[in-house]
């Protein structure tokens, strides 16, 4: 183990194999770097190696695969590496084996950055060697093992659910798998294994969990795969609070893998609260929550700057800007954007001139230190006012743009107020989301988290009357601004279910057709459920420190689906084609 040697093995004996990391000729002096996945140890072949030796060691190149046998000896003291493990020995060599030699390489896994991923994809293998990679992958499997060992000592069963299966309706498309014995119908590769996972609650199976791996056909953004993995977990008898215990307890080991001890419980806020504050269901809290400063403008101040005086007016503070140029706050005007629905006030010093009363409230209000940037977002003045339920939604907007705005602002003046560069991780539950949101585009409710969610006990009577108002037991864990998780507690009654189903628009004919089988077996004592999947990929990116779900994926995708290393995907032979019953139409006629 080229890693492993310290000084207290000055001495002993050692077969090392391993890769050439660097060679170093000085004469009648060879050194070489051996690396394997433990780490790097320096072989020496000295003078007296013999004349055959040094021929052998004379043709080594980067990356020929070879055995060492030799002695671990000290270091003279001038010659001590500090940085690295290993650094106070070497290895003399008396014999060396060349196992493997290596054609020229397109890049070495000895170099630290290689600009061209797509290089790296393609010989992902090398890329696997280097250094990082090694860590990142060894971090994902220590991640892994933390949380089945934390989940094994609560009582969880790790059981498997098929791959092969049928579409769950988690909102994305599913990747379809061709039945050669059932010409022309199709297995569906699981979004996730929501429904088994239930059912194996139905089975008495009452603590479950799996590292599952889910596939959803997407258009792909930077930070998504189209296979990723999931710790996915169900609970019977679960009350939300139950589900935050496991999830903070094998947060913590996780997080340990790095020597990060987190802080638990989580603080909470509900999904309204977190609109509310920051505009977003995600809330980064490293930055200060936002305030609704309404209250300090009288109604004529309003009418004078055309805001509605019915929607909220927001106060964002972003710490640490300090004095800001004409120029930079009309940037900040640009930033914000040409928007319908809110505008921005980002010079509060004009603003004061003609309402100084207003702006002291305001200060009161928000707070902000001297240093800090105060911008306010508020609702345009509307041209007619709708129902309760449009007044909502027009309020969320102003809010949204607020806290989108304040993200941005965060992010442009990052350097200022450093608040991203601290290694410090802000997890949060954000409870009682909506039950429903409502599809523009088809014209109906979706269910926000899927449609085996259960609404909020106090909700339950405005499911078909007021759906947009109704909430639901789910939760999402969120850390620093980005959401590592959603659950909820579930259904477990058919009737119950019924009626969600229909709030969704499904006739009794598709529930059958789709969930008829899942209806029938929520009617054969099924005990209360719930539970949560988390994202594996995007907290092992989190932990390394990574900035792309590649660098924790040992094979991943390319943001068009490919894989470069395989040619993945690729068309199939007529033959099996044929076999399958499948035409394949030009791409130029779809
Ligand atoms: N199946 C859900 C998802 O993948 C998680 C859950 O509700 O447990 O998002």
């Amino acid at each position: 183990m080229c890693g492993a040697l310290r000084a207290s093995d000055a001495g002993s004996n050692v077969v090392l194999m391993g890769w050439v990391n660097r060679r170093r000729d000085l004469g009648n002096l060879i050194f070489i770097d051996l690396r394997d996945r433990t780490g790097i140890t320096q072989i020496v072949i000295t003078a007296d190696a013999g004349a055959e030796l040094h021929k052998k060691t004379e043709s080594l190149r980067s990356e020929f695969v070879i055995a060492v046998i030799g002695r671990v000896k000290l270091r003279d003291a001038n010659t001590i590496n500090p940085n690295i493990p290993t650094g106070e020995i070497e290895v003399v060599a008396d014999e060396l084996r060349l196992l493997n030699d290596c054609k020229p390489l397109p890049f070495s896994p000895s170099d630290n950055d290689i600009a061209n991923e797509e290089v790296r994809l393609k010989y992902r293998y090398l890329d696997l060697r280097r250094n990082e990679m090694q860590y990142n992958i060894e971090l994902r499997h220590r991640v892994a093992l933390a949380i089945r060992e934390y989940l094994n000592a609560q009582g969880f069963f790790e059981i498997e659910t098929p791959f092969m299966t049928r579409s769950t309706p988690e909102g994305a498309r599913d990747y379809l798998v061709p039945s050669r014995v059932h010409p022309g119908e199709f297995y569906a590769l699981p979004q996730s294994p929501q429904q088994f996972k239930q059912i194996l609650m139905i089975s008495g199976f009452d603590k479950y969990f799996q590292i599952a791996r889910c596939f959803r056909d997407e258009d792909l953004r930077a930070d998504r795969q189209p296979e990723f993995t999931q710790i996915d977990l169900e609970m019977s008898y679960a009350r939300p609070e139950m589900v935050y215990a496991v999830v903070e307890g094998f947060l913590t080991a996780a997080w340990k893998t790095i020597g990060v001890d987190i802080v638990t419980p989580f603080p909470r806020m509900t999904y309204d609260e977190a609109i509310r504050l920051y505009g977003i269901d995600k809330p980064d809290m490293r930055l200060p929550a936002m305030s609704d400063v309404r209250a300090a403008f009288a109604p004529e101040n309003l009418a004078t700057l055309n805001i509605d005086p019915d929607l909220p007016i927001v106060a964002i503070v972003t710490p640490e800007v300090g004095e800001l140029s004409r120029k930079e706050r009309d940037d900040l005007k640009l930033l914000f954007g040409e928007r319908r629905d809110a505008k921005v006030f980002e010079d509060i010093k004009r603003l004061e001139k003609s309402f100084p009363d207003a702006v002291s409230k305001i200060r009161e209000i928000a707070k902000p230190n001297a240093d800090d940037l105060l911008v306010l977002v508020a609702g345009s003045k509307r041209t007619e006012v709708g129902n309760a339920a449009k007044s909502r939604k027009e309020a969320q907007a102003v809010s949204a743009a607020a806290g989108q705005f304040r993200l941005a602002l965060g992010q442009k003046f990052a350097a200022k107020h450093g608040a991203f560069d601290r290694r410090d991780f802000r997890f949060l539950w954000v409870t009682d989301f909506p039950m429903f949101e409502w599809d523009e585009t088809e014209g109906r409710w979706n269910a926000a988290h899927h449609p085996f969610t259960s609404p909020h006990e106090e909700d339950m009577g405005i499911l078909e009357s007021d759906p947009g108002a109704a909430r639901s037991l789910a939760y999402d864990v969120v850390l620093n601004g980005t959401e590592l998780g959603s659950g909820s507690i579930r259904i477990h009654r058919q009737d119950i279910q019924s009626i969600v189903f229909k709030a969704l628009g499904m006739s009794p004919e598709e529930q059958q057709a789709r969930f008829g089988y899942f209806l029938e077996a929520l009617q054969y004592g099924t005990p209360p459920h719930g539970g949560i999947a988390l994202g594996l990929d995007r907290i092992v990116m989190i932990l390394a420190g990574a900035t792309s779900l590649r660098e924790v994926i040992p094979f991943p995708k390319t943001a068009k689906a490919i894989d470069l290393m395989m040619d993945a995907p690729t068309p199939v032979s007529d033959r099996q084609l044929k076999e399958l019953g499948i035409v394949v139409v030009p791409k130029r006629d779809l």
